[in-house]
């Protein structure tokens, strides 16, 4: 069984925001992921951001992190809260200045609001000639989300993810959130977090993102991940650097499962091998059990 330890709180230490970038179709969701993706990167930093893993973390030049979930849109947000998990600290909510609040939008509020998730509204697409952010905040005032240079507890900042205008500014304003959240976490324990996405490469096997969330995750330890498990063989990160240990609100990408986990899955690191086989196999059975009853109904 799974021991659960309450953390002493002299091993809590500040962890990075995870941040879930949701919005109506383009409204620019993509766009401002690849502008901080490749803006925002300190320099000496070895390399940039190379792979596509499904997450990835940035340093800002005052040495703070913050780790994007980089599936743009709230399909991932949700499949991964039907299965439990909540991974997203901030949700960032880009709206398009040239448009309206469009009912993706209205959902991207309504399930950050339904899992308790601060948000932050980029109103973005502020180059466009007929770009009117003013509108857009009128229109969040109406129902209910006034914006702070409104009067309003909801952070807001106007943005152009194509030009890269304000993106800075959106992301300091993320930081202040995650100050306010005081997000900790125990690093001195074996991992625990969720998966990310994951797939089986050519070459390389069944590659897997996860996302630690407590605890320290190292080349060598027994995962249990949903109904996979295995080694851990060897982990890169988003740079495709190779890597030995990760801490909390660190993506990465691990080689050495025995499959490809569900994106939402719950990983945890066991002592055991035996233990973490047996629930995996048991796992599997309960899912072939429970498909084989749908196909009959
Ligand atoms: P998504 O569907 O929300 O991911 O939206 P995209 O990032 O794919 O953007 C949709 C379209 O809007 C693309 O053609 C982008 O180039 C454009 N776009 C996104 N951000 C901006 C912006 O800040 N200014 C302008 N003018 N166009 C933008």
């Amino acid at each position: 069984a799974i021991e659960v330890v309450e953390d002493r709180q002299e091993d809590l230490v500040t962890r990075a925001p995870i941040v879930t970038v949701m919005g109506h179709v383009d409204h620019g969701k993509t766009s401002l992921l690849d502008n901080i993706r490749k803006e925002n990167v300190i320099a000496g930093e070895s390399g940039g951001i190379t792979q596509h893993i499904g997450a990835y973390a940035v340093q800002l030049e005052n040495g703070q992190k913050i780790t994007f979930l980089d599936t743009p849109g709230h399909e991932a947000f949700t499949a991964m809260r039907a299965r439990g998990a909540q991974v997203t600290d901030i949700a960032i909510i880009v709206i398009a200045a040239d448009d309206d609040i469009m009912p993706q939008t209205k959902e991207a509020i309504s399930h950050a609001q339904a899992a308790g998730v601060p948000m932050i509204f980029a109103i973005n697409k502020v180059d466009k000639p007929n770009a009117n952010p003013d509108k857009i905040k009128e229109k969040l005032a109406a129902m209910n989300l006034l914006v702070e240079d409104w009067g309003g507890k909801y952070q807001s900042h106007d943005i152009s993810a194509k030009m890269g205008i304000g993106v800075k500014e959106l992301l300091e304003k993320v930081l202040l959130e995650a100050e306010i959240l005081d997000l900790k976490a125990n690093p001195n324990k074996p991992a625990i977090g969720t998966v990310v996405e994951a797939q089986l490469d050519k070459g390389r096997g069944y590659v897997s993102t996860v996302l630690v969330q407590a605890g320290t995750l190292r080349v060598g330890d027994y995962v249990l991940a949903g109904k996979n498990h295995g080694k851990v063989k060897a982990m890169h990160d988003e740079r495709g650097n190779s890597v030995k240990q990760a801490g909390p609100s660190t993506p990465i990408s691990i080689l050495g499962l025995d499959g490809a986990p569900t994106a939402g899955d719950k990983f945890s690191v066991f002592e055991d091998e035996r233990e973490a086989k047996q629930i995996a196999v048991k796992r599997a059975q309960l899912l072939r059990e429970q498909s084989v009853r749908t196909q009959r109904h």
